[in-house]
């Protein structure tokens, strides 16, 4: 759910009680025309490509504020970097084990035969209440794939 809706993010920062200023309506809709997953940086250089730019403070803070109201949801990369992802319908992630680029899927198949043993016997896992499966696909995206070849 990609949306470059302009009145669409007013709404959106309306709801969460946000309000609506310059550095946060040009985040999500960086976000929303690109569902790239960007991190801070990539997203304080498209920002400046677009004629845009925005401190690296400003950018910090605004995001921490657009996750804690749940308009942004931020993901741990492999690499351990945090990215920020504006698709917000239940999805899982395609990630390239060497560029770390990170494509939104849906799992086909059932994930109800898949279950959760402890490694440590001594961790019981009975009384645990499951919310979510969430499955992870790690590989090699194209282009990686080509670079390696030469
Ligand atoms: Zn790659
Ligand atoms: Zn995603």
């Amino acid at each position: 759910m990609a949306t470059n809706d302009y009145k669409n993010i007013l709404e959106m920062l309306e709801n969460s009680g946000l309000r609506a200023t310059r550095a946060r309506k040009i985040i999500l809709e960086l976000l929303a025309e690109k569902n790239r997953h960007f991190t801070p940086e990539e997203m304080l250089e498209a920002l400046r490509e677009r004629g845009q730019p925005l401190s690296i403070a400003t950018l910090y803070q605004n995001l921490a504020r657009l996750v804690e109201k749940g308009l942004v949801i931020k993901i741990v990369g492999l690499d351990g970097s945090f990215r920020y992802d504006f698709n917000h319908d239940p999805h899982d992630h395609m990630i390239c084990s060497r560029c770390g680029k990170i494509v939104d899927v849906v799992v086909k198949g059932s994930l109800e035969g898949i279950s959760a043993q402890p490694m440590d016997a001594e961790d019981d896992l009975t009384n645990w209440k499951i919310l979510e499966k969430r499955v992870e696909f790690v590989g090699l995206c194209p282009e990686c794939q080509a670079a390696e070849q030469n």
